[in-house]
């Protein structure tokens, strides 16, 4: 398989940040750096790629509290996703992270906003984009085909779902966007989600309880 993936935890939430690139040409993408750089840095150069974009599956501060520093950190490369219905949550980082202690977080403006249907190229492998609101209004999860790959974000966890006790979340809208969008991609199709182990749709269709 010409795309490798690797999980770099990041921040005090354990958030699986996401390395892809393509294993002839080193070409990648980093998805959800939400902090501690020095750690996804030294896993970048250990891998020995060269980072094309930064992909943001959503807003919260410990998948995209990272973003604005790795971008300056690495040319200015572009940030894509996730759907502009999260924009507040990009503007509000570091609104966010004070609330956890966090000083330094900067607000980050991705060069490109997703949307239902829209591609995003990553490591010589093309992703379809699903929106899938609920734990946020805007995240997105990415679909890569040919490899039964995909990356959840907070929607969908092994043995669980994201969480939707914000005050924009919508547990409704969330349960629908797996049942409509994630399951029918194929019980074959392994993922990389927010937090955790790796699963596939397959597992979590017949054992996730908030599915069922
Ligand atoms: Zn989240
Ligand atoms: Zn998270």
């Amino acid at each position: 398989m010409p795309l490798k993936a690797a999980i770099v935890p990041v921040t005090l939430f354990q958030q699986n940040c996401t390395l892809l690139w393509d294993d002839a040409s080193k070409l990648g993408a980093v998805v959800d750096p939400g902090g501690d750089l020095d750690r996804i840095e030294e896993a970048i150069d250990k891998i020995g790629m060269q980072v094309e974009k930064i992909i943001l599956t959503h807003g919260h501060i410990d998948h995209a509290g990272g973003a604005a520093e790795l971008k300056e950190k690495l040319g200015g490369i572009p940030v894509e996703g996730p759907h502009k219905a999260d924009k507040f949550l990009l503007d509000g980082l570091a609104a966010q992270g004070a609330g956890f202690g966090m000083t330094g977080v900067r607000a980050v403006t991705p060069d490109r906003w997703l949307a239902e249907g829209d591609t995003v190229t990553a490591a010589g492998a093309t992703f379809a984009v699903l929106h899938c609101p609920g734990h946020s209004p805007g995240s997105v999860v990415l679909f890569n085909a040919a490899q039964r790959f995909a990356l959840v974000g907070d929607v969908l966890f092994r043995g669980s779902v994201g969480r939707t006790d914000f005050p924009y979340g919508d547990s409704a809208a969330l349960i629908d966007a797996i049942k409509t969008k994630l399951l029918p991609l194929g019980d074959d199709v392994a993922f990389i989600c927010g937090h955790g182990p790796m699963s596939t749709i397959g597992d979590e269709r017949q054992t996730n309880p908030f599915i069922a």
